[in-house]
């Protein structure tokens, strides 16, 4: 089967079905199931438009990519060999923006749980941090 898309359009469509079903979010997702939450996916209503929504449990949970909000980890410390300040500042944005939504969400009554690309790489990790954060239980 001959492929009907160019090579950038492929790389477009890659790039936008990644923003949203990003595998570490999927990982989640299915720990979630395996503990018995309830959830929503991407509320817009909500700043920020949190990856993850527990109504019940007034739970957020963002989904975080390393690189892309600057997680002191290995990952989050990655210097791009090009454009070095142009990543910089959009990282930089990405930060201050998780900020603002995180504290905005706070005042509305929710908790909020980031969850780090690296922790949940496997299903165990992605088990382990929900456990901890204590969905329903004493914040
Ligand atoms: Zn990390």
């Amino acid at each position: 089967m001959t492929d009907v898309h160019t090579r950038e359009q492929r790389s477009r469509n890659m790039a936008a079905i990644r923003s949203v079903n990003t595998r570490p979010e999927v990982r989640v997702r299915s720990a979630l199931h395996a503990l018995g939450f309830r959830f929503r996916l991407h509320r817009k209503d909500l700043p920020g438009r949190p990856d993850i929504v527990l109504p019940k449990h007034r739970t957020v949970i963002f989904v975080h990519g390393c690189f892309w909000h600057c997680h002191r980890c290995k990952y989050g410390s990655v210097v791009p060999a090009t454009r070095a300040a142009f990543w910089a500042a959009k990282r930089a944005g990405n930060v201050a923006r998780d900020r603002r939504n995180a504290a905005a969400l706070r005042r509305l009554g929710w908790r909020v749980l980031v969850l780090w690309e690296c922790e949940v790489r496997t299903q165990e990790g992605a088990l382990a941090r929900l456990r901890k954060f204590q969905i329903g239980g004493p914040s």
